[in-house]
């Protein structure tokens, strides 16, 4: 990637299943979400909670697409987050149910979607909610931080920026080594060192 593209990341958008989770939610109920010690959920939450307060800080919007359920996404994060402000806007979770909601069409939550609906589809409700507010991004200013090759590939036919997780992260969720030296920094890091940290993240990772 070229110096010039490097900061124009504007829209990050996370996988939830198997990218901010180590356990894939289709196998547990939300009960399941709340009892389990948060740690054995996600790889490392200090990292993800700080990651997404930093990103959240210098302007870049975050969002989840996820072929999952919206309400074990949204205890996830309140754990993640406690007490910090989430900085994931409730209208940036997208779901299938808020896919079919939106297009009143019958897409329930599941892993089945049809064709017609993928991990772009869901970026694109997404982005429509800011395109009612005038605002505007192109496809390469988003990212997407997914654990499927699959929804990796759509991301890249549609020229969206795209983190493959898999291969460098630790026992499956979110958990990049690239961040893993600087875990203790993060309690006291600058906006500046973090940019140049997310620089470098960016440069080594994403692939367009
Ligand atoms: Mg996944």
């Amino acid at each position: 990637m070229d110096a010039a593209n490097r900061q124009e990341i504007k829209m990050v958008v996370w996988d939830f299943d198997g990218t901010i989770t180590k356990k894939h939610s289709c196998f547990f109920q939300k009960d399941f979400y709340i009892e389990e010690k948060l740690s054995s959920i996600v790889a490392d939450p200090l990292v993800f909670r700080n990651l997404n307060l930093y990103l959240n800080k210098m302007g870049i919007q975050l969002g989840i697409a996820s072929f999952g359920k919206r309400d074990i996404i949204t205890s996830i994060l309140d754990r993640i987050f406690e007490r910090e402000k989430n900085p994931f806007l409730p209208k940036n979770i997208i779901t299938p149910k808020v896919i079919a909601k939106r297009d009143d069409i019958r897409w329930e939550e599941g892993f089945e979607p049809p064709p017609r609906y993928n991990k772009v589809t869901m970026i694109q409700h997404l982005l429509s909610s800011y395109l009612d507010e005038g605002i505007t991004f192109d496809n390469k200013e988003v990212l997407l931080i997914d654990d499927s090759l699959v929804n990796c590939a759509h991301a890249k036919d549609s020229a969206y920026r795209y983190i493959f997780l898999q291969g460098f992260n630790r026992d499956h969720g979110f958990n990049p080594l690239a961040l893993e030296n600087v875990k203790e920094m993060f309690k006291s890091i600058s906006k500046d060192e973090f940019a140049s940290i997310w620089t470098k993240f960016l440069d080594t990772y994403a692939q367009f």
